[in-house]
């Protein structure tokens, strides 16, 4: 009997180095409420979001990822027994919808549970977040975990395909002749980034064999100086071929507080493929440009909306701020940002890796 008990202890003082302090706060374990997976939006974003209910407070999950044939992720819940979930055969505890193609929950090891989706995609590390929202008794909600997966990733790839078609990639540089847009303190122009930007991409994509069409090519406005802003920037969109696989829209930002920084894209609501090159050409000026990071959103900018085609339109950065506006007048500095949105572009097309150029 002694020989069993020291056994045990052992057992228990090992469980507490791997399972840490979360599991010698509470003796009782966690217990599965429910799981649900389902489509939602929230902040300009949409996703895919599995809400996993928990009774109990100290959470600690682990997620695995597998790529391979089954595209799965796997959910462990330490110190946590599937409870009614299992007990009902999870039947009105479990929901979920496309893309999940599956879910299955169990126990695992001792007190742990496991939870597992199948999808139809593979996921990868940056394509999800994880994140832990405390109970609310007022609202009878549990210790919830979220985890948003991005929906790009669920995109079906002949979709894709079919939209990209052999198509010409168009290429707006903001403003022009008449409209400067906006100008910087030490005076550097908008509409001179933008079409310097817009002029290298074009080369590097006509190097790669892709076929270009410029909205404007020189410093001039594309419909008259004449023109209203509506009818100026119809022009723009009246340039795009039939046939065009993508419009990005080059611009920089500016405000009245010269300390505003960073970069950011845009995709008109509802469009999943503008979204998925906005997001992807977003990710792309990250890691070239390095500027802060406003982030991928929605907006109704003429050229988004009129678009036929999956649009985007690009931030660079903030002309009115000092620091920013060195950069962007900076040859080199335009050279990363036009290697940047090509990489993206190719990733969109599935050409490329993340940062492969
Ligand atoms: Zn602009």
């Amino acid at each position: 009997m002694r020989h069993l008990t020291k056994i045990f202890l052992l057992l228990t003082a090992l469980l507490m180095s791997v399972v840490g302090s979360a599991a010698a706060k509470s003796t009782a374990p966690n217990e599965l409420e429910y799981v649900k997976a389902y489509d939602t939006y929230e902040g300009g974003r949409s996703f895919f979001r599995i809400e996993i209910g928990i009774k109990g407070e100290d959470v600690e999950s682990e997620i695995e990822l597998d790529a391979s044939i089954s595209k799965t992720m796997t959910i462990a819940l330490n110190n946590t027994i599937p409870g009614k979930v299992s007990r009902h055969g999870g039947l009105s505890a479990v929901e979920y919808a496309e893309p999940a193609t599956a879910l299955n929950v169990w126990q695992g090891n001792g007190e742990q549970t496991k939870i597992k989706i199948e999808f139809g995609k593979t996921i990868d590390d940056r394509s999800y977040r994880a994140h832990v929202e405390k109970a609310n008794q007022g609202l009878k909600l549990p210790t919830r975990l979220m985890i948003d997966i991005d929906d790009y990733v669920f995109l079906d790839e002949e979709e894709i395909e079919l939209e990209v078609g052999s198509g010409a990639i168009v290429i707006d540089p903001g403003h022009g002749g008449s409209d400067s847009g906006a100008v910087g303190s030490a005076g550097v122009r908008e509409k001179d980034v933008a079409l310097a930007v817009a002029l290298k991409v074009r080369d590097l994509l006509e190097e790669q064999g892709d076929p270009v069409v410029m909205t404007r090519s020189t410093d001039r406005d594309v419909h008259s100086a004449q023109a209203s802003n509506g009818q100026e920037l119809q022009a723009r969109v009246n340039k795009t071929p039939l046939d065009a696989a993508i419009f990005i829209s080059i611009h920089c930002n500016a405000f009245s507080n010269p300390s505003s920084n960073g970069m950011e894209t845009y995709f008109y609501n509802g469009s999943s493929l503008g979204r998925r090159l906005a997001k992807l050409i977003n990710e792309e000026l990250e890691r070239y440009g390095g500027l802060f990071n406003r982030g991928v959103k929605s907006a109704n900018f003429y050229v988004l909306k009129h678009s036929a085609v999956p649009a985007t339109l690009l931030e660079l950065g903030f002309v009115t701020n000092p620091e920013e506006e060195q950069l962007l007048a900076d040859d080199e500095y335009q050279e990363k940002l036009a290697r940047a949105i090509v990489t993206g572009i190719n990733r969109y097309f599935g050409r490329v890796m993340a940062g492969g150029m």
